[in-house]
């Protein structure tokens, strides 16, 4: 039984809240049945247990580091989890079954990957860069380039990255500046540099696929001129032979946490000599990159809630264990102190986190379960799940990373001074987790997305799309006399921010979003549950 999560409840999770069964139903999903699901699930569990866990506090201690020639040293593991994970299809496993995947459900798929999140979150960020990095080129890339990469991402023996950031341009990716040379032979010549790139060119993996965005020489200011290119580290030639490609990996962030994770400097073109590969079309490259942005930022959301439950598991196992001080009406000193969980402030601490994670994680897999439908449904129900993916996105992200954050801190509150120390997990679960509410998007740029985007798409449908789920689910808990007064505070505290909303609205359709940013804050500082 895993220790890092708790099985009983992903079933829980799976099969009596989100209903995977009626995933199967759909052709797309059909050749799969509910003993499958469980069965896909558990060899993950196995992996996660043998070659992740193991290797979490390790891989802390002996962080990915710059070897000074354009390298990075990884943690020996790495490789074997990377070829392991790419032969049990953890790589390429959701692709569809004519791009050599296995057609998996991202409920199944990601239920296996908050596994790995929680045995060792660093790890899994490599697998799915990889994924996504490989989804990207299916979706928009040319069949040549599609055979030239998607097989060597999903066999492990290269990597994929996703380089958006350079120093100037971080939230702000209008602003970059990394320049596509025109060339009349098949490829741009490729000048600039990214700064922050996870996954970049370190020693598990033999080539680096990264998925560049950059600005072809002329086009208009603004993200309107923002094309995507596929950039390798070694590009093939006409014979299938790989020649470098003149990206130079220029050093290695050292950070708080995921240090394991390789966080990288890359230089592209300084002999003048990197051939980047346009994906799609010229100047449609950011857009290209929210597929990928998109599944990073749920995924990022599942990983807050996956390190969060590790966590959760950690404190609850210590709080068992622990044996400290009495209760308020035991006076007799000779009494045997018992064990801390008995105590009111670290039950009422538990279960914050325990409401926290289990929450977090249970909204990462309906966006999963909606990511899914929209891939797998026609018409009237696709479009459905599409908005109301689209406007829980930032929500995941930000409220799994920002209260996971939080659940992180209180669990090392439970150990007490043990829960500083490096002797226990819980200080390097909050460490991992602080990244979480950064990258792919900060909080404050998820919530001008929430706010200046997906409230008012199309006319605030996909805004009343989720008040009338949370109402039908207000209803239908209500005739549970357990379940009426969550139900009813729900409802109320629903309306309440409906009002605002609307109230909102429009400064947001006037552009005036300096008007909404009281209002940013209450969205993320959500009412303490204790
Ligand atoms: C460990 C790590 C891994 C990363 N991995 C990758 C990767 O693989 N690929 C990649 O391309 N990038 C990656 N990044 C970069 C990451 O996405 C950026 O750091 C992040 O987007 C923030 O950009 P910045 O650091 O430049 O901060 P800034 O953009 O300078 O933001 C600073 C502060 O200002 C706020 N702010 C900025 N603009 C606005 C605005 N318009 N409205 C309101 N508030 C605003 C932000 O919320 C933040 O609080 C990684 C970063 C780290 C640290």
């Amino acid at each position: 039984m895993a220790r890092f999560t708790n099985m009983n409840h992903l079933r829980f999770l799976l099969f009596t809240v989100h209903h995977i069964e009626e995933l199967f139903t759909y052709s797309r999903f059909a050749h799969l049945d509910k003993e499958q699901a469980w069965m896909i699930i558990e060899s993950a569990e196995l992996f996660a247990e043998q070659e992740l866990f193991p290797f979490f506090k390790e891989m802390d201690e002996t962080p990915a580091k710059y070897d000074g020639k354009g390298g990075v040293t990884t943690h020996p593991q790495l490789k074997k989890i990377i070829q392991f994970a790419a032969e049990q299809h953890w790589i390429g496993g959701s692709a569809s079954f004519e791009n050599g995947g296995l057609q998996l459900p991202e409920m199944i798929f990601n239920t296996g990957h908050h596994l790995f999140q929680a045995a060792n979150n660093g790890v899994q960020g490599y697998l799915g860069l990889s994924s996504g990095a490989a989804g990207l080129i299916t979706s928009f890339g040319s069949n040549e380039q599609i055979a030239t990469y998607v097989p060597k991402i999903f066999s492990g023996e290269w990597q994929g990255t996703m380089a958006l950031t350079e120093p100037q341009a971080g939230s702000s990716l209008t602003n970059i500046i990394t320049t596509a040379y025109p060339t009349n032979k098949g490829y741009y010549s490729i000048k600039g540099q990214k700064i922050f790139i996870s996954g970049g060119q370190h020693d598990a993996c033999n080539n680096f696929v990264h998925l560049t965005l950059a600005r072809i020489e002329g086009a208009p200011a603004g993200i309107k001129g923002i094309s995507l290119f596929i950039i390798p580290k070694f590009r093939p030639d006409a014979e299938g032979n790989l020649i470098y490609n003149d990206v130079y990996c220029a050093g290695d962030f050292q950070k708080m946490g995921q240090r394991g994770y390789s966080t990288t400097h890359l230089s592209f073109g300084d002999n003048n000599d990197c051939h980047g590969f346009l994906l799609g079309e010229q100047h449609k490259g950011l857009g290209y990159m929210f597929q990928m942005m998109n599944g990073a930022r749920i995924s990022v959301g599942q990983c807050a809630a996956s390190v969060a439950m590790a966590a959760y598991q950690a404190s609850v196992q210590y709080a068992m264990e622990r044996p400290q001080g009495r209760l308020p009406n035991e006076k007799d000193p000779t009494n045997p102190p018992i064990l801390i969980i008995h105590h009111a402030d670290v039950q009422r601490m538990l279960l914050t986190q325990k409401a926290i994670v289990e929450g977090a994680l249970s909204l990462a897999m309906e966006c999963n379960r909606l990511y899914d439908l929209t891939h797998a449904s026609e018409n009237e129900e696709r479009d459905t799940c599409f908005l109301l993916l689209e406007i829980l996105t930032p929500i995941v992200k930000t409220y799994s990373s920002e209260q996971g954050t939080r659940s992180a801190a209180l669990a090392i509150q439970i150990l007490g001074g043990y829960g500083f120390t490096t002797d226990f997990p819980v200080q390097q679960h909050y460490r991992d987790l602080k990244i979480m509410s950064l990258y792919e998007g900060t909080t404050g740029i998820q919530s001008v997305d929430l706010l200046g985007r997906k409230v008012i798409m199309n006319n605030g449908k996909a805004l009343r799309l989720l008040g009338q789920t949370i109402q039908d689910t207000c209803e239908k808990a209500s005739v549970n006399p357990i379940l009426l007064p969550y139900a009813l505070t729900l409802t109320t505290e629903w309306k309440r921010l409906e009002n605002v909303l609307w109230h909102l609205s429009k400064y947001l359709l006037n552009g005036d979003t300096a008007r909404t940013w009281p209002m940013q804050a209450y969205l993320w500082k959500w009412p303490d549950i204790s």
